[in-house]
């Protein structure tokens, strides 16, 4: 039987949560989901200046949020902790008393530095194939350091003892590391262990090829959710990053990525990063999500514009009937605050136009006594009557749409007038019919 795969993702808290990071932590998860193997994280904090509780909290709520949950690490716990560098000082000794025994250390003004191969090291990547690195020269490949005079270690080495002490099989990780992986392997041999399997993503370039820095609208994983971005839309998205599916298909629910994932099907170029793509991508997930997850999501979008909502069937209803015009959920709100307080804010412009025009009192007013008499309250019975009304006084059925969308919503655009109604449910209509004909019309 082989052995079970275990892979980990092990960013370093710099205070964000990089959408590189993002894809490579996602893409260990669809690795271990795939293989029915174990994902760890580990966090690499041996920088003691950037090692801070917000930065790191940024990186596990990031994570979070996109519903990328380890198995191992942080909060989780498991037996090949602790999980974090800065704690695991004894570990790295006992390592580095190893290579010293095996004379590979020596002491460069007062640093602790590795004794490198010279020679070709071949590095086989599952992603990027094999590669022949000559090691050879000093010159050109110094000898690395392990630890600092100040007692620090180094990234290489501790990243190479934890990935041992870890039992880790497959190192998925991105590409800017690949130059450092001979050094690595070197560190692997000198400590008579066999290295692990190596795939090393491509990176991500903005759309005009260049480097994507912390600064570029949309680095950090935390602007989707300020934005309003739906998790498994963007975790849709960044699968494309280096991925697909081979049939030109961008929609993909999860379970079948995972179906049809597997390292050596990623990308050998790099990815274009395409904003644009992502917020299609969005508004794909919330045309065709689900009644309870919409209100999962919208409902603290309502907290923070004040309005105090909960599930509720009439919840459901006012964002079935509001989707249409979602893009983002941040865009919720807007359209939906109207349904949830009995003094909408009046747009006046809407007002003028089609409240206090000759005639629109008179309206709404036969208006209110048809609908009072429904004796269905569904949106078709409720279109059935304003158009009966209409025809009854050889009226357009305009004259009485406009004044009622303003009088129930306080504006001019919104949902389907009728479904709207409906929504909102008759006791509420005619009282809003009957107080906006009293406040602003005139005749
Ligand atoms: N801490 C390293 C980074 O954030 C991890 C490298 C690796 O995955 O081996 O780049």
């Amino acid at each position: 039987m082989s052995k079970e795969v275990r892979v980990r993702f092990a960013p370093s808290p710099t205070g964000y949560l990089h959408v590189g990071g993002a894809r490579t932590m996602l893409f260990n998860w669809l690795y271990a989901r795939k293989t029915g193997g174990k994902l760890v994280l580990r966090i690499e904090d041996t920088d003691r200046n950037r090692n801070t509780d917000e930065a790191l909290r940024a990186v596990l709520d990031g994570l979070r949020w996109l519903g990328l949950h380890w198995d191992e690490g942080p909060e989780v716990g498991g037996d090949r902790g602790p999980y974090f560098q800065s704690q695991r000082n004894d570990i790295y000794k006992k390592y580095l008393n190893k290579l010293e025994k095996a004379g590979r250390i020596y002491e460069d003004d007062r640093s602790l530095r590795f004794k490198t191969t010279r020679s070709i090291v071949q590095v086989e990547d599952l992603i990027c194939g094999r590669i022949a690195f000559d090691m050879s020269n000093p010159a050109t490949h110094p000898d690395i350091t392990i630890r600092r005079p100040d007692g620090g270690w180094i990234f290489h080495f501790v990243n190479v003892v934890d990935d041992i002490e870890m039992g880790i099989t497959h190192v998925i990780r991105g590409e800017d590391h690949l130059s450092n992986t001979p050094k690595h392997v070197d560190l692997y041999h000198a400590l008579g262990v066999e290295p692990p399997k190596f795939a090393h993503i491509p990176l991500i370039l903005n759309e005009d090829g260049s480097k994507m820095s912390k600064r570029d609208k949309g680095a950090a994983v935390s602007w989707y959710q300020a934005q309003g971005y739906v998790p498994e839309a963007v975790v849709n998205y960044l699968c494309l990053l280096g991925w697909s599916p081979k049939d030109n298909r961008e929609i993909l629910p999860i379970e079948e990525v995972i179906a049809l994932f597997d390292l050596d099907k990623i990308n050998r170029r790099s990815a274009r990063f395409d904003l644009d793509k992502c917020f299609w991508i969005n508004g794909q997930y919330i045309a065709q999500m689900t009644p309870e997850r919409f209100s999962e999501l919208a409902i603290p979008f309502l907290r923070k514009a004040g309005i105090d909502a909960e599930d509720s069937p009439y919840l459901r209803g006012v964002l079935a009937i509001v989707k249409e015009k979602i893009k983002l959920l941040s865009d919720i709100p807007s359209w939906a605050s109207y349904f949830f307080t009995d003094s909408p804010e009046f747009d006046p412009e809407a007002v003028a136009k089609s409240l206090q025009t000759v005639g629109a009192g008179a309206r709404l007013e036969r208006l209110e006594a048809s609908l009072k008499n429904l004796s269905n309250w569904t949106a078709e019975s409720i279109e059935a009557a304003l158009k009966t009304l209409a025809a009854e006084y050889a009226e357009k059925p305009a004259l009485y749409v406009h004044p009622a969308r303003v009088a129930v919503s306080g504006r001019a655009v919104g949902p389907s007038l009728y479904h709207m109604l409906e929504v909102m449910g008759r006791e509420r209509v005619l009282q809003r019919l009957a107080s906006a004909r009293i406040d602003f019309c005139t005749t």
